[in-house]
Order: structure tokens, then sequence, then C-alpha cells
């Protein structure tokens, strides 16, 4: 029998980490890659014992205290946003500004130092409890806007955060302390500390909480760097330093990834660098189609800050101005001259293009705080099928009257157009035209009142498929169309939009709306209208040859939209186009479109 020779023990060498890939939600496009670290900040301690009565003076100037240094901290902030561009600044001084507001004689601090009065409480443990109760309030009020309640909570905590931090002098998180060019790791950021990060130190930012509508998100996507949110699991995974490269398009981060996959992310990167030059250069081209149809391309606008991106877009002009912003964030409603104003600079920016005005669409889903007195008393059993849009303003003359007035002044300045949303019959197109009569009147008769030569055309949205049907009724009161296939996919399928995805039956290119879309741009044509799209649909450019082959000449979208839209034009010919629409037509359905689409891009 052999000798049993013991093996060598195996050498125990460290080995490479594997590589891990982590979905999240995409917040700004992008790659970027380098090494991943994480701003951890320290806990919040919180002493919670009761003070002393003969202690209560000097813990109410400890809190002043602290307050005014949250203050002076807020303004240095404030003073640091004159490095980012023009527009990230427009967008983040109001929330900087809504927490001084809570710094200043607010509900907040007059709460906190009744607490403290009471003998109860330290300053931390009343500003802990009383920011809770607040915030705690906040969530419990009625209303659709979810996403606002948590907002306004979570800016409560923050103000609180601050103060607490403050009266216990523990450190904030930094991130300049991070090294220059790495991927900025949190678990989840606030919109102040948003607001503190530098873009130019790092190669993307990644948290694993929170999402795509949140104030962090708005300030993140200013910053103009690659962002991924809402990676779950992303601190577990992770080791301080792990080489990471982030995928802001599709959302993905690698974790400790290898050569090859860094290879593919240079090239994507510098094939993402060389298409935005192209689409740069786009800008000053005609939105023509190789056989020389041209084609309008126009901006939604729904922030104000948008409006100097329009003419960088190289869009002509706005073509659904949802003003129902204008109306948001105010305790009341803008009068008429607030809102001349308001819409006379932004026809006054456009310089001559062309700006469609759309008329209150709120009700539904549209919360709108500063109208809410106007909304129905009784809670409606099915909201997106009740008072919304026109509906709502008809009942609300002096509403509908101020606002058309101030529309008709603002023209003055340019060419506008009025456009009625949430149409259904022909009556409520007709009274708004009537209510435009009786206003015009009005303003005539007044003096020092500058008004356009003529009234302003008045057009409809085509949003419900009843508009679509009877377009040949309506078109004989309407001066052009619009379609928003957001609300007429979702009013033809009976298909909510926030259904869960699996359900697969909220689709704009299912064969029963492009059936509407292509019977109003028919009818159009016969009565010689112009009809536009301004639904979501109009913005991806793998649709665009179907929308021209369905008739559709006019597309108004969200800015960022445009160069490739454009782009997409220009590739076409509307022969081809044709024939791709009569396919799309004729399918059973809208996965088979999805595939007619991607097989005559990759032609
Ligand atoms: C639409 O419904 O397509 C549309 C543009 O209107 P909104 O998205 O504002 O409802
Ligand atoms: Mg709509």
């Amino acid at each position: 029998m052999k000798p049993i020779k013991s093996k060598p023990a195996a050498k125990l060498t460290p080995s490479a980490p594997r590589e891990k890939r982590l979905r999240g939600q995409p917040l700004y496009p992008g790659i970027g890659f380098g090494p991943l670290h994480e701003a951890t900040e320290a806990a919040l301690v919180i002493p919670i014992q009761p003070c002393a009565k003969s202690e209560i003076p000097k813990e109410l100037a400890r809190l002043d205290d602290a307050i005014i240094r949250s203050r002076h901290q807020l303004q240095k902030l404030k003073s640091r946003l004159t490095a980012l561009p023009k527009d990230s600044q427009a967008e983040i001084a109001p929330l900087l500004d809504v927490h001084l507001h809570m710094l200043g004689s607010s509900r907040l601090l007059r709460g906190i130092k009744a607490r403290i009065q009471s003998g109860e409480q330290s300053p931390e443990a009343a500003v802990q409890t009383e920011a809770e109760a607040q915030a705690g309030l906040i969530l419990t009020q009625a209303g659709d806007d979810k996403a606002g309640r948590l907002r306004r909570a979570d800016e409560v905590r923050e103000v609180a955060r601050r103060i607490i931090r403050n009266l216990t002098r523990q450190p904030f998180r930094s991130f300049a302390a991070l090294p220059q060019g790495s991927i900025l790791a949190a678990k989840d950021l606030r919109p102040a500390e948003a607001a503190l990060i530098q873009p130019s130190h790092f190669a993307g930012i990644v948290t694993a909480e929170g999402g795509l509508d949140g104030h962090t998100a708005v300030m993140l996507r200013a910053l103009g760097i690659p962002a991924v949110l809402g990676v779950s699991g992303l601190l577990d995974k992770t080791t301080p330093g792990a080489f990471t490269i982030i995928d802001g398009d599709k959302g993905e981060i690698i974790l400790n990834a290898t050569k090859a996959s860094l290879n593919a992310a240079r090239k994507q990167l510098s094939a993402q660098t060389r298409a935005r030059r192209a689409l740069t250069r786009l800008q000053h081209l005609p939105a023509q189609t190789r056989c020389g149809t041209q084609i309008e391309l126009q901006a939604n606008l729904e922030l104000p800050f948008e409006l100097k991106m329009i003419a960088e877009s190289g869009a002509r002009g706005i073509g659904l101005l949802r003003s129902e912003f204008m109306f948001m964030n105010r305790e009341a409603v803008p009068d008429e001259e607030t809102q001349t104003r308001m819409y006379h600079d932004i026809v006054e920016a456009m310089d001559g293009d062309p700006v469609t005005i759309r008329l209150l669409d709120w009700g539904s889903d549209k919360d709108v705080e500063a109208l809410s007195r106007f909304l129905p008393e009784a809670s409606e059993p099915n909201p997106a099928l009740g008072l919304r849009g026109i509906r709502l303003l008809l009942r609300h003359k002096k509403l509908l009257d101020t606002q058309l007035a101030a529309i008709m002044r603002a023209a003055a300045a340019g060419p506008v157009r009025i456009m009625v949303p949430m149409v259904s019959v022909a009556r409520e197109l007709t009274e708004t035209r009537e209510a435009m009569r009786r206003v015009w009147r009005r303003l005539k008769q007044r003096k020092n009142t500058i008004l356009p030569e003529k009234m302003p055309p008045l057009g409809i949205m085509v949003e419900t498929p009843a508009a679509a049907l009877a377009a040949p009724l309506l078109a004989k009161h309407s001066d052009f169309f619009a379609i928003g296939t957001n609300d007429l996919t979702m009013y033809t399928l009976a298909a909510d939009r926030s259904m869960p995805s699996d359900v697969k039956l909220y689709d704009p290119l299912e064969p029963a709306v492009l059936r509407l879309i292509h019977l109003t741009a028919s009818f159009a044509g016969t009565a010689g209208l112009p009809v536009s799209i301004c639904g979501e649909l109009a913005s991806h450019p793998a649709a665009t040859p179907l929308l021209l082959g369905l008739g559709i000449r006019h597309l108004s979208m969200h800015v960022n939209a445009v160069p490739r839209v454009k782009q997409a034009v220009r590739a076409c010919h509307l022969q081809a186009c044709e024939q791709l629409a009569n396919e799309a037509l004729a399918a059973p359905d809208a996965e088979t479109v999805h595939q007619i689409l991607t097989k005559a891009h990759d032609a």
C-alpha cells in the first residue's frame, strides 16, 4: 500500500471581489466610473431629560442660538448657489427659502418653544417631538397629492435635524472630504445636502433610497452628473473604494467592475459624447423630412425655469403651456394682473414664436392647493371621470373669465392660442367661446388695456375618445386640435397610467389609440385644421415615423426630447412612414406595434 501523502494546503490568495450589477431608477443620464465612497452621517443623539423650571430661560436661549446658526448655514448655502447654472439656482433657491421660512416665525418654532416652556422636554427632544407631530399632521391631510405631502413632511423633519445638530454640535456629513472623481453613495440624501454637492468633484451619484419625484431628485438632476436613485441593497453589497460604473441611462450600477465592463463603458461614453455633439449641431437645422416636408416641433412648458431651454433645444414656440403650474405653491389664486404678467413674460420671451396656453386643467389627480376650495365638497367615486378640466372651469365662471382676460391681454405681446382641456362634448367648447366673447367685450370697454387686434384662436385638447370620434362636429367650433395621448390612452383603454406595468394595458401604441389619432388627423385634414400631438408619445423618437405616417405634422414635447425627435424627423421619408402606420393600424396589439417600430428603426 502506498503511503498516503498529505496534499499541500491550498494557497489562500484573496480572490478579486465578484462583479455585481444592481438596478435602480435612472435620474440623470450618462456614464461615470470611479471608486465608490459612501457619505456617512453619525446618528443624531437626542437627550430626552425634562428641564428644570429654573433652566427654561437658558434652554430657550440655547434654542435661539441653534436657530440663528441654522439660518446662517442656509444663507451661506444660498450664496453658494450662484456657482450653479441659472436653472439649477431657480430650482434650489425656493426650497432653501422654505427652510428659512420655517426658521422664522413659524408654527414649528412656536410648537417647539411651547414644549420647552412646559418644562417637560429638553430643546432637542422638543424639536424632535414637535417636528414629528407636524409631519404626522401633514401626512394625514386629505387629498391626492401624496408625493407633495411626503415632501412637505420631509422638509419639516429636515429643518428639525438641522436645529438638533446645531443644538448638540454634532457634525453634518461632509462631501468634500470624499476623494475627487469618486462615485458618491448614500443611503439617502436630503434636498439641502444635495445643494452642497460640488458636481465637478464626483463621477456620479447613487442612493439606496429615494424616488424620482422628490425635491432631492430635482436638485440632483440640476447638478447634471450621472445619477441613479433607489438602488436597494446598495450599501450592504459594497466595500469602500470598490471600482464602480454608473449608468444613468439604464439606472444600473456595476460594483467591482471588471476590465471588460470598463472597456464597454468607455466605448458607451465616447458614443454618447459624439451623439450629444451631433444633437447640438442639429439645433439650427430645419425639422424637415428627407422628402422635404416641414414638421413643427414645439415645447411643452410646465415650469418657468424651462423657458430659456426652449430656444437652446431648437423648438419653435410652445405647443402646450400647462397653466396649472402658475396656480401651484401659492396660498391664493393669482389675480388677473398677476396672471397677465406671467403669461406676458412667457409670450415676450418667445420673441414672435407661438405660445399655446391651455386653460387650467385641474381636478382628479391634478391637485392644486390654492384651488381646493373650488372643488366639489363630496369626494367623487371616480375622480378621473368626474369634474376636471373644462368641466370644472365652466362651473367657476369668475376663474375662467379671469384666466381668459389675462391670456388675451398677454396676447398683445405675441402670437397666442387658447386651448381647452378635457373636452368631451361640443357644448363645452361653445360655452368657452361664449365666455371669450364676453371677456373680450369687457376688456374692450376698459381704458388703458392693451389688446391684440383679434381674439386669439381657440382650440381643443383631443384627449377623450368622445372628442376624437366627434372631431368633425368639434372642428366647426375649433381653430385647432392638439391630441393629448396621455389621457386619450387612459380613457380609451380604461387603464390608469399608474397601473402596475406587468398588467401591460396602458400603452399609447395600442392600435385602438392609434386609430383614434389617425381618425382625428384625417378629420382635421378635411376641415383644414392644424393638429398636433402634445402627449408623452410625441417625445419618443421611435414613434416619430409612425406619427408622421398617421398624418401628424406638429409635435410638442418636453424640451429635452426636441433634438432627438428632430433627428428622427430628418431620417423620415413620408411614404415609408405611411406604410409603417398602415402596418401598425392593422396590428393585433401594442406589442406587435413595438416590434414593427423596432424593425423599422433597425432597418
Ligand atoms: C395629455 O393628456 O396627453 C396631456 C398632454 O395632458 P396632461 O398630461 O397635462 O394631462
Ligand atoms: Mg391630459
